[in-house]
């Protein structure tokens, strides 16, 4: 498991094509030997944009991002 929220490459199914890499706004992905990888993982920020975009499924988000409409009232909840 990821020590942080970051994308999943399956190394075996990537083909390299780098659409990935080109859809990555903090230029957190890179091609390395022909192949995705998270080159830096702290710009990632779990935009979403790389895995709708791989046309083998190679690449995945497994965590799903949910915001708190109401952070005030749960901050008070708390105290
Ligand atoms: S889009 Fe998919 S196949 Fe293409 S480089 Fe990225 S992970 Fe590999």
């Amino acid at each position: 498991m990821n020590p942080r929220m970051l994308p999943e490459i399956n190394e075996a199914l990537c083909t390299g094509c780098g659409e990935c890499v080109s859809v990555c706004v903090p230029h957190a992905l890179a091609l390395t030997a022909g192949k995705a990888v998270m080159a830096r993982p702290d710009l990632c920020a779990y935009g979403g944009s790389c895995e709708p975009i791989c046309p083998v499924g190679a690449i995945q988000l497994p965590y799903q991002v949910l915001f708190d409409p109401h952070p005030a009232v749960s901050e008070r909840g708390r105290a």
